[in-house]
């Protein structure tokens, strides 16, 4: 199975995905970017890499990943559905199967793959809720890389299991006290170790976000997802899905199982967001529904700022969609109109949660709890032959504590 950027011609060669992508960078890592951009060109046309992430793909991260038909969720769509008669037949691609419980560990172990093509024994990487820490862990003890985290004080006050589970695999946390001490200041500390020790060291990104040309490496080491997903619906049920629903934090598990399916424009694609408490300014996290372009993290993309054009803060019942931008490619995509954003509240997430806990025995992420949330009243819409398919991204363990709290503070009031 190989990685399709055949089928894909974007990025163009400056980065861009029309408006959006492209490389705002200090001059020092210019470079780097160019020397990653080259290597994984070359790594792309190499049968010996790509046979190479195949087996660990198969063999280390378990892929391919199930796809599963939800029956008892889809008799619960069709009892909600406000026309009657209708409720699709809903699938999840089962991402949260995979090694580490979700589609992060695709993107690890290729770019960690990609570190030891280039000669580099030393990997970086930034985590908020610690996800993508783990699975960059996970991903640097296989290779034997040298593999150290940044990590906001306060997430890894509140992430502790994560952090342990760091640690257990050989990386070191850099716990950072700066700004917010989150997600956003552990990015610029990142940002700040590659630039001195960018010679021996690559900066592994965690989603399809930053300048040129993560959004394309990650976006193609994602893809995995829809080119299993293609090929599974074709043997389930004979015909391309009708609708994809994915969450979007970043957007890596939604261009994972978007990107093969472009080229079929049938197939609607959908891309949840992080709706939070409220559409007011700080409450939500949902930049391609209610934010505006703007330059983040090294790209031009849809991004939630205030007026004077500062980065607001973002809120999202789940850590891992809790960021105030996305990919440029999402933007790309919202703007022609090939994929459709919507946004989920933290309450309708919730609920989603333990809808599918019940009818299915399957404890999703509350990230991908957006996605099933919103794929429940989607299929309601739907006529009964037709098949919708869920990126079901990762499991739920991590979630339980949190849940349980809002869950019990729910019920007191
Ligand atoms: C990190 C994470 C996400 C959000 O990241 P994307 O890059 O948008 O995919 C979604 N689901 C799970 C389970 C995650 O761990």
């Amino acid at each position: 199975m190989n990685i399709p950027t055949r089928e894909i011609c974007l990025p163009d060669s400056r980065g861009r995905f029309g408006d959006y992508g492209g490389t705002y960078v200090p001059e020092t890592l210019i470079a780097a970017l160019k020397e990653l951009d080259e290597a994984y060109d070359a790594a792309q046309r190499d049968p010996a890499f790509q046979d190479e992430l195949n087996a660990l793909l198969k063999d280390f991260v378990g892929r391919p990943t199930a796809l599963y038909e939800a029956k008892r969720l889809t008799e619960h769509a069709r009892t909600q559905a406000k026309t009657a008669g209708h409720g699709a037949t809903i699938w999840l691609k089962r991402e949260d199967l995979a090694h580490t419980g979700a589609h992060k560990i695709n993107n690890t172990m290729g770019q960690a793959l990609l570190t030891q093509r280039m000669g580099k024994k030393r990997v970086i990487a930034e985590t908020g809720a610690g996800q993508h820490g783990v699975a960059t862990a996970t991903a640097c003890a296989h290779f034997g890389l040298d593999c150290v985290v940044y990590m906001g004080a306060e997430d890894v006050r509140r992430q502790h299991l994560n952090v342990v589970r760091m640690k257990m695999l050989g990386a070191e946390v850099v716990p950072v006290e700066g700004g917010s001490r989150t997600l956003k200041d552990a990015t610029n500390e990142a940002m700040r170790d590659w630039m001195a020790s960018v010679d021996d060291t690559h900066y592994i990104l965690g989603s399809v976000v930053g300048p040129h040309p993560f959004p394309k490496i990650v976006r193609d080491f994602q893809s995995v997802i829809g080119i299993e997903a293609k090929s599974q619906c074709q043997h389930a049920f004979g015909a391309l899905p009708d609708c994809i629903v994915a969450c979007v934090g970043g957007g890596s598990n939604a261009a994972g199982i978007f990107a093969p399916f472009i080229e079929n424009a049938s197939v609607k694609l959908i891309g949840v967001e992080a709706g939070g408490r409220s559409n007011t300014l700080g409450e939500h996290a949902a930049p391609l529904t209610l934010g505006a372009p703007g330059v983040l993290h090294g790209s031009m993309s849809y991004v939630l700022q205030t007026q004077d054009g500062q980065t607001a803060t973002v809120h999202s019942i789940s850590a891992g969609l809790d960021y105030p931008g996305v990919g440029p490619e999402h933007a790309y995509w919202r703007d022609s109109g090939r994929a459709t954003y919507t946004a989920v509240s933290d309450d309708e997430a919730l609920d989603a949660l333990v809808v599918l806990a019940r009818t299915e025995g399957v404890l999703c992420a509350l990230e991908t709890a957006h996605a099933i949330a919103h794929a429940i009243t989607l299929a309601g819409t739907m006529p009964r032959d037709q098949h919708l398919l869920i990126n079901c991204s990762g499991r739920g363990d991590k979630d339980v504590n949190e849940a349980d709290r809002l869950l019990t503070a729910r019920h007191s009031h």
